[in-house]
């Protein structure tokens, strides 16, 4: 039977050892676990044993989950890929967006955030080379990009996200890490006000940490596998 205590546990203690490695504080990195297509009663397991911070990707699975844990003291990050036409319920349900592509979607994503709510954390998704191009900015758009959220109040660009594509090998993989922190710092030099790296998933967290993440999004090695993606 899966034990998801023990799986937070363990991944716990690949992101200290990895950390370790990279020569970085553990509590520099934040776990989000990502809950995708798994029941109500995981998430409350993973919530007993002490994580806050769940990732979902598919707002027709999302919302029922939003709405029934909504007691618990949870933050949602919405961790997929963005529609037009649904981008109100994910700026009234979640704290974070991790995979904005567009200015076009961060500004229905303000218009949308609900007054009385704190401003949605934003991280663009940047496609790199080698990255699995499903998504994402191309790298010489990133300071336009960036510099849209400083008109969207309800907005708060934290950062920068992205996915190498999971069969590319493990330079290529550290290669799009690398690349991804050098866009954060390429920020942070333009005077932009971001802390998030948002990534690293079950499969190449070690890699993401030696790299800077500052976020890694784990489901697998936490729920157990998936039917679908
Ligand atoms: C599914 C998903 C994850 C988690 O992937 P695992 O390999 O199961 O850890 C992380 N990030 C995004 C964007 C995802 O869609």
């Amino acid at each position: 039977m899966l034990d998801i205590a023990n799986n937070l546990a363990l991944i716990q203690q690949r992101i200290a050892r990895a950390a370790e490695n990279a020569q970085r504080n553990p509590a520099s990195i934040t776990l989000l676990a990502v809950s995708k297509t798994k029941p109500i009663e995981m998430i409350e397991a993973a919530y007993a044993a002490g994580q806050r911070s769940f990732g979902e990707n598919y707002l027709q699975d999302a919302l029922p989950k939003i709405e029934a844990l909504a007691e618990l003291d949870i933050e949602w990050h919405y961790i997929g890929r963005i529609q037009s036409n649904k981008t109100r319920p994910i700026a009234e349900h979640f704290a974070w967006v991790h995979a904005i592509d567009s200015i076009k979607h961060a500004q229905r994503l303000n218009d949308q955030r609900p007054n009385g709510l704190p401003a949605l954390n934003c991280c663009i998704q940047l496609n790199l080379s080698g990255e699995d191009s499903k998504g994402g900015i191309q790298p010489d758009a990133l300071i336009e990009t960036a510099a849209a959220f400083n008109e969207l109040p309800h907005c708060r660009l934290r950062g920068l996200m992205t996915m190498p594509d999971p069969d590319s090998s493990a330079e290529q993989q550290q290669s799009v890490f690398h690349q991804l922190a050098n866009c954060l710092d390429e920020l942070k030099q333009q005077g932009f006000d971001v802390d998030t790296l948002s990534m690293g998933m079950s499969g190449d967290l070690e890699l993401a940490i030696a790299e800077g993440s500052t976020m890694v999004r784990i489901g697998t090695d936490i729920f157990g596998a998936r039917s679908y993606p």
